[in-house]
């Protein structure tokens, strides 16, 4: 199964999280489209079909983001160039540290969220998603993960937990994480259970 993916932390995770196909990498020649959709789902599904279409095999493609309530939805769709086009993550954690600023902190609620594609070899597709609710912080910790997470308190741990997402082992992220837990829908539903 081709992963749709040239984001080498995505790559990464996928491969880690147990349960679904043996992943193969994106051929070089495939082009992906733009992350022009106005939802998560309508990105992955772009990217999976453009897999599928070049190579004829079967696909996934996610397309994720961070959902903060206090910035009405923002960074969502846009969350890999919020700070810009070609942003790199610290540059896009450092513009959303300063955007918090004027957020209160009751209003800091915010959910990873994970749209997960599937094209099969025949070509019929679906889409799963996957939620991990939290809070954000301001001062950053960790240096696990990817993205955001050094930011992001994860709710699944419980109240007498306060480490970041960042500060989590992969494999603790993986069983609440967002793509986690689409990979793991997407698995049963191919599995047929
Ligand atoms: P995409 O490549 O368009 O799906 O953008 C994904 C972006 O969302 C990443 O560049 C990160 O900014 C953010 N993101 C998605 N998943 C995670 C995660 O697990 N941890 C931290 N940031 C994430």
């Amino acid at each position: 199964m081709i992963l749709a993916s040239r984001n080498p932390h995505k790559v990464r995770e996928f491969g880690e999280i147990e349960g679904l196909p043996e992943i193969e990498p994106l051929p070089e020649v495939v082009e992906l489209p733009p992350e022009d959709a106005a939802t998560f789902a309508g990105n992955a599904l772009g990217k999976a079909r453009a897999a599928w279409e070049a190579t004829g095999e079967e696909a996934i493609a996610d397309d994720s983001g961070l959902v903060v309530d206090g910035l009405d939805g923002a960074p969502g769709v846009l969350s890999a160039r919020f700070a810009g086009e070609g942003a790199t993550d610290a540059e896009n954690l450092e513009l959303l540290i300063e955007s918090l600023e004027s957020v209160p902190i009751g209003s800091r609620t915010a959910r990873y969220v994970c749209a997960l594609a599937h094209v099969a070899s025949d070509g019929a597709e679906q889409v799963v998603e996957g939620l991990c609710e939290g809070i954000l912080i301001t001062e950053p910790r960790g240096s696990g993960g990817f993205g955001y997470d050094p930011i992001f308190v994860p709710s699944d741990t419980g109240p007498s937990d306060d480490r970041t997402m960042a500060e989590l082992s992969s494999s603790e992220k993986h069983a609440i994480s967002h793509r986690g837990r689409a990979a793991r829908l997407l698995a049963e539903r191919l599995s047929g259970s």
